[in-house]
């Protein structure tokens, strides 16, 4: 009697929370008026905008939490996404647009390489752009979780763009995040740097990949892309080498770090010897390391994720024959829990050595803030972060 008592108890509850979730989305959603108005907006382009939504997206919520780059370690983001296939499909694209991209390339002053390995990364070459309605996401987004600044500024972006009619509401779609088109764009990139290759008096990211290609071009050099020197170089490092010059607090001009014996891991000469470039090991002192110049950060601008951004650059030089990375990938063998990774960027950060956030994952600022840590407190200069450092941080509290 009382399990049936709870079974109908149960059934009369999810019969009902759906409607009330929905009655509850539908007031949240015309509670984003006053904004809307007040940024300019009319009222049928908002009741327009908003047609038929009267749900949040479960799935926006689910992949809100779970960016995939920022959760896996930089090995394994790389061999997920820079994969056989999406290097031959790269070629195959490089060989059908290669007149496209030279041409962008050239007015834009952007390596095509780096075009390439976005467009493959961010949509399988436009195979992939997102169908979620970007409203809905939006929305879902300010609604739930973590990220309502975000999605309450693309908001206002994406009516920017709706009133363009650049897209009609019924067909405006992206991801999950709202990153629309070929090479997913969020609304605020899209108006500041979306451009119209084509000419057809549209900036159409989603149609034309000319325009997405040209756009993100636009982006890259908006952002610092330089065209006379490449993202960077895989290198060696000479014995003895100082480790306390690992990172971007130090930067030289090629010439200068091939003076103090650093060497390119393929060939035995870097490209461009006057550009500045820094040293940078994302998955420790024992693993690949890299010469990184502000091309590099040009691509984080893109997404700052190190992981991303060394994959950006990974597909794009192995679909123009460049090689694959030569050292081997150490395992992150950290004898830490979750919550002592988060408590040990967490404990740098305060200390003055930016980890850029506090995600548990430990990428390429985690280990150039344990070693500048460890320079500042006359540690041993392993760049690990290990649980010897974690327990100096707390003492030294
Ligand atoms: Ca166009």
């Amino acid at each position: 009697m009382k399990r049936r008592l709870f079974l109908g108890l149960a059934l009369a509850s999810a019969l009902a929370t759906p409607a009330r979730a929905e009655a509850k989305f539908e007031a949240f959603i015309q509670s984003l008026w006053p904004q809307v108005k007040a940024a300019g907006f009319s009222r049928a382009l908002f009741d327009a905008a908003f047609k038929g939504i009267t749900e949040a997206d479960p799935v926006v919520i689910k992949l809100a939490d779970n960016q995939p780059e920022f959760k896996s370690t930089t090995s394994e983001y790389l061999d997920k996404t820079v994969t056989p296939a999406r290097i031959a499909q790269g070629k195959a694209k490089l060989d059908e647009d290669g007149a496209l991209l030279s041409a962008i390339s050239a007015k834009y002053g952007v390596d095509k390489r780096a075009l390439l390995g976005i467009w493959g990364i961010e949509s399988n070459y436009g195979h992939e752009m997102g169908s979620m309605s970007v409203m809905r996401s939006l929305a879902t987004l300010i609604y739930y979780g973590n990220k309502k600044q975000y999605a309450r500024e693309q908001l206002i972006a994406a009516f920017t763009i709706l009133k363009r009619g650049i897209r009609s509401p019924d067909n405006f779609i992206g991801s999950w995040a709202g990153a629309l088109g070929h090479t997913q764009f969020i609304p605020t990139t899209y108006l500041a740097s979306a451009a119209d290759w084509d000419g057809d008096g549209k900036k159409d990211i989603w149609g034309s990949k000319a325009d997405a290609l040209a756009s993100t071009a636009h982006y890259l050099s908006q952002s610092g892309w330089k065209a006379d020197r490449p993202w960077g170089w895989e290198v060696k490092l000479p014995d003895g080498f100082d480790r306390g010059l690992i990172g971007r607090a130090h930067w030289k001009t090629v010439a200068e770090w091939e003076r103090a014996g650093v060497k390119p891991a393929i060939g035995d000469q870097f490209s461009a010897p006057a550009a500045k470039a820094f040293v940078m090991i994302p998955q420790g002192i024992d693993g690949p390391v890299f010469l990184i110049t502000q091309n590099f950060l040009a691509l984080l601008a893109y997404n700052y994720s190190h992981g991303y951004a060394l994959a950006v650059a990974m597909l794009g030089d192995r679909i123009a024959g460049g090689p694959k990375v030569q050292a081997a990938w150490p395992a992150q063998n950290v004898d830490l829990t979750f919550k002592e990774r988060v408590e040990m960027q967490d404990r740098l950060t305060n200390a003055g050595f930016d980890t850029s956030g506090a995600d548990g994952r430990f990428g390429a600022k985690t280990y150039e803030a344990v070693l500048a840590y460890q320079k500042k407190m006359g540690m041993a200069l392993d760049g690990f972060p290990s649980r010897k450092v974690l327990e100096r941080l707390r003492g030294a509290k």
